[in-house]
């Protein structure tokens, strides 16, 4: 299925060529105020062991209540994967021993998953895109946390997080390269981001990737894979994959097997070690929750989530191209995150719209975004609105300022904190000169004080470049360079 339609990116080993398979198991954090089960806090923070209820300790004879928020949160997100959403599901007991599990088991779904088969389109570098199928999407709990280095001889235990939602998200094996697997993690977060299913924040961990990575010769089955635990961060899923499979190629090309284990990235040393092997995994025994009924929901309230779902990134972006013309790379940035797409749609349709989409876009994509990112924030987050990036477009479409003038708009704005472009302008006298007599004054007592580079250029017209520029500087920057570089072609009789 989902046969993925590009040119695998290949891998030179000592042999010959080698293809990575990659699939992922991401965990996702459900945004919900309280837990899977329990009316205890999701809150970030705050002391070890504020946020526990009774269930949380697993207290004896202590019940589990569905939150339905959470529930809806796996809905919204099976559909914005085009998934199968299972009317029925079924909660299992998953058995482990570990400290901070005080249950003995984690509240999982195993045979039967609230959502089914889906896919997410990935956008590659070169353009191309990659279906990636979804095998399935489940809810379970999230655990405790052990602290090993409070005291000398004890280990503490919070369980601030244990109870907590999460969504785990099985992709199919179809990336073939670590920059597939960044740019699917990428999507995902975005989707997630989009709905408001999980807020995406990799460092706090409400979002991490379980990476599985086999090699094989191209057109062979598939290998044997590892899998990479809890890669924390986009950058460090490529970094992972980039070295693992550079492993399992040297283990294969020495005649050796690659042993199928669990296995950890080391971020400080750019590599990944063994955790434990498939001998030692673990038997989980699962079997469905006494404790709780198969959860039934209704087509209805799918349907109605369904509805309330907003336009997505791919829709989006398809709509920028087809609707505004903007190329697929500006659309593609664009629509990466919602507070982006939307602060560009605000700035093109401020007060009645009628600007050039691709003039707003590049001003958003290029001195917005640069000072957005020199002072670390989110270009929604800046002192430059919408209503300022409308106003700089409308001042160059009109002719009233250069593009360079319009840089220095855009710099005292930032500079200020605010104001009005077309007042900034008006009121410093920026506006730009396209009074021809009076350019023509400018041009004439250049071309009067350099008679050398007139024959220079007479003989070598791309010199006439030094004109412009000398006219620019005498002007303030002012003229219209359109009109200048006109002017300076005729004087000079080029
Ligand atoms: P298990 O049930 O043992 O966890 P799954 O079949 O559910 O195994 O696969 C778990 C993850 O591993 C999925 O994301 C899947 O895409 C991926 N995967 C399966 N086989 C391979 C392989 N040969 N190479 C890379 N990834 C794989
Ligand atoms: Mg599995």
């Amino acid at each position: 299925m989902n046969a993925p339609q590009r040119t695998p990116k290949l891998i030179k080993g000592a042999t010959g060529d080698w293809e990575v398979v990659i699939g992922m198991e991401v965990h996702a954090q459900v945004s919900s105020r309280a837990k899977l089960f329990s009316g205890a806090s999701t809150e970030f923070g705050g002391d070890p062991n504020d946020h526990v209820s009774l269930v949380d300790a697993a207290m004896p004879g202590m019940l589990p209540v569905i939150n339905e928020e959470c529930v809806r949160q796996a809905v919204r997100t099976g559909l914005a994967l085009r998934a199968q959403i299972n009317l029925r599901s079924v909660f299992d007991r998953k058995n482990y021993f570990y400290p901070d599990l005080p249950q003995g088991y984690q509240i999982s779904q195993y045979k039967h998953p609230i959502v089914g088969e889906g896919s997410l389109t990935i956008d590659l570098e070169d353009g191309s895109q990659v279906e990636v199928g979804i095998e399935r999407l489940h809810l379970e709990q999230d655990a405790g946390k052990s602290l090993h280095d409070q005291h000398p001889s004890m280990s503490y235990v919070d369980l601030n997080r244990s109870g907590v939602a999460l969504m785990e998200i099985v992709s199919r094996p179809d990336l073939r390269s670590a920059e597939e697997a960044k740019a699917y993690m990428t999507r995902l977060r975005s989707i997630l981001r989009y709905i408001g299913a999980c807020d995406g924040d990799m460092e706090k961990g409400s979002l991490r990737a379980d990476v599985n990575v086999s090699v094989r010769r191209p057109g062979e089955p598939f290998g044997t894979r590892c899998e990479i635990k809890n890669v924390n961060s986009i950058r460090f899923i490529g970094q992972a994959i980039e070295y693992e499979a550079r492993r399992q190629i040297a283990i294969l090309e020495d005649g050796g097997v690659v042993d199928q284990e669990t296995r950890l990235f080391d971020a400080a040393r750019g590599e990944t070690r063994s955790m434990r092997s498939k001998e030692e995994a673990h038997d989980y025994r699962y079997f469905p929750d006494p404790d709780l009924l198969p959860l039934v929901i209704s087509r209805e309230m799918v349907d109605e989530i369904a509805a309330s779902l907003p336009e997505l990134p791919d829709a989006k972006k398809a709509r920028f191209m087809k609707e505004l013309g903007l190329p697929a790379y500006d659309a593609g940035i664009l629509v990466a995150d919602r507070e982006t797409a939307d602060y560009f749609e605000a700035a093109l349709g401020h007060g009645g719209g009628g600007r050039d989409a691709k003039a707003v876009a590049n001003w958003i994509m290029g001195d917005v975004s640069a000072y957005a990112n020199a002072i670390g924030r989110p270009v929604h987050q800046t002192c430059v609105k919408p209503e300022h990036v409308a106003g700089i477009v409308d001042l160059i479409a009109g002719g009233v300022i250069s593009g360079k003038i319009a840089k220095d708009v855009l710099a005292i704005i930032i500079e200020e904190g605010g104001g009005d472009p077309r007042q900034i302008v008006e009121s410093r006298g920026m506006k730009q000169v396209t009074d021809t007599a009076a350019i023509e004054k400018a041009v004439d007592e250049v071309i009067a004080a350099n008679p050398d580079k007139v024959a220079q250029a007479q003989a070598k017209p791309t010199l006439a470049g030094w004109f412009v520029g000398q006219v620019m500087k005498a002007t303030g920057g002012k003229a219209n360079p359109q009109v200048v570089n006109a002017l300076v072609k005729a004087r000079l009789g080029l």
